[in-house]
C-alpha cells in the first residue's frame, strides 16, 4: 500500500474539539446550542445515523432531541412541526431526517425541506443556502461535502489549480461538493450516470470525491498515481460488510491519499453537522448581543 490513509475517525475528533470549546464559550455567554432532529418512520440506518447525531451532540454540549413521528404521517403534520421549531428561539439547527417515508413524493420532500427556517437549515438543503452556496455568499453548507474539504485540508492536499473529479451530483453531496471545490480554485468535472467514459474521466483527476452509492465501483486502474481519493459512499454488502465506492486494496495501491469506509466521511458529517448547529448559536447570540 502505498496512499496515506485519511481518518476521517481523528480529524473529526479535532473538528468535535474545536467545536466543544466554541460550545463552552457560549455557554459562559448564556446560550446552549440547539438541535432538533425529525425523524418520521423507522428506517433502521436512520435510527442509527440519528442515535449517532444525538450521542455526539451531547458529547460537545449540544442540547440534542430527536422527534419521532409515525411513519404513515402526512406532510401537513410534518411542516406543523418544522413550523413549530423555526418558531422556537432556543432551536438553532432543524434536521429532517432522509430518506421521508415512501408515500411522500419528491415534491412534498423539497416543500419541507423550504420550510425550515433557511437561518436554521443546519443541513444546508434550504434552496437559499444552495443559492448562497453558489453565489459565494455565507450560509450553511451541506455537512458531507463541508468534511470531504476539511480531510483534503488536513491531508495537505493543494485544491487550488488542481484537477478534480466528482463521481455523482446530488443535492446532498455532489453538487455541493463541486461548488466547494470550484471556490478552492479547481477546475471540476461532476461525473454521473450518463457520462460516457467514466474511467477516462476519473483518470484525468489529481483530486476524486466519489459518492455514487455503488459497492467498489472505482477500480485501481481508474486512479491517477499519487490523486487523493475521497470516500463518500457507504454500501452494505449481502454478506453484511461495508464498503465504500471505491476499490480501497487496489486504489490503495495507486492513489497519494485515500479515505477509508467505515471511518472516513462518515464522522466527518455528523462533526460538520455540529459544527453547523454552534456556527448558528453563534449566530443567534451575535443577534442577542451577547
Ligand atoms: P444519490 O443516489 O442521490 O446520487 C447518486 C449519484 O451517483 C447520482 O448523481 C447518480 O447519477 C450517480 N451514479 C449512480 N450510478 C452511477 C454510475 N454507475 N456511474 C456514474 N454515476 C452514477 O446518492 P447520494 O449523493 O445521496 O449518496 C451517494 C453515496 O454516498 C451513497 O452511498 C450514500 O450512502 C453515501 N453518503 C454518505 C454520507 C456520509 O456521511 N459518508 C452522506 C451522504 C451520502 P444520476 O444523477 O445520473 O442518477
Amino acid at each position: 500500500m502505498s496512499a496515506q490513509i485519511v481518518s476521517g475517525r481523528d480529524i473529526a475528533r479535532l473538528v468535535r474539539a474545536e467545536t466543544a470549546e466554541k460550545v463552552a464559550d457560549l455557554a459562559r455567554r448564556g446560550i446552549v446550542p440547539g438541535l432538533r432532529v425529525i425523524l418520521a418512520g423507522d428506517d433502521p440506518a436512520s435510527q442509527v445515523y440519528v442515535r449517532s447525531k444525538g450521542r455526539m451532540s451531547e458529547k460537545v454540549g449540544i442540547d440534542a432531541d430527536t422527534i419521532r413521528l409515525p411513519g404513515d404521517l402526512d406532510a401537513q403534520t410534518l411542516r406543523m412541526e418544522i413550523h413549530r421549531l423555526n418558531q422556537d428561539p432556543t432551536v438553532d439547527g432543524i434536521l429532517v431526517q432522509l430518506p421521508l417515508p415512501g408515500h411522500l413524493d419528491w415534491d412534498t420532500q423539497a416543500d419541507v425541506l423550504g420550510d425550515i427556517d433557511p437561518n436554521k437549515d443546519v443541513d444546508g438543503l434550504h434552496p437559499l443556502n444552495l443559492g448562497r452556496l453558489v453565489a459565494g455568499e455565507p450560509g450553511f453548507v451541506a455537512c458531507t461535502p463541508s468534511g470531504c474539504m476539511r480531510m483534503l485540508k488536513e491531508s495537505g492536499v493543494e485544491c487550488r489549480g488542481k484537477r478534480a473529479v466528482v463521481l455523482g451530483r446530488s443535492t446532498i453531496v455532489g453538487k455541493p461538493m463541486a461548488h466547494l471545490l470550484l471556490d478552492a480554485h479547481a477546475t471540476v468535472t461532476i461525473c454521473h450516470s450518463k457520462t460516457e467514459d467514466l474511467a477516462s474521466r476519473v483518470r484525468e483527476a489529481d483530486i476524486v470525491i466519489a459518492a455514487v452509492g455503488r459497492p467498489e465501483m472505482v477500480r485501481g486502474d481508474w486512479i491517477k498515481p499519487g490523486a487523493a481519493v475521497i470516500d463518500v459512499g457507504i454500501n452494505r454488502l449481502d454478506d453484511g460488510r461495508l464498503v465504500g465506492d471505491v476499490a480501497f486494496d487496489e486504489v490503495s495501491d495507486v492513489a497519494g491519499y485515500l479515505s477509508p469506509v467505515p471511518g472516513g466521511v462518515g464522522p466527518m458529517t455528523i462533526a460538520y453537522l455540529l459544527h453547523n448547529v454552534t456556527l448558528s448559536a453563534e449566530r443567534r447570540a451575535q443577534r442577542q448581543g451577547v
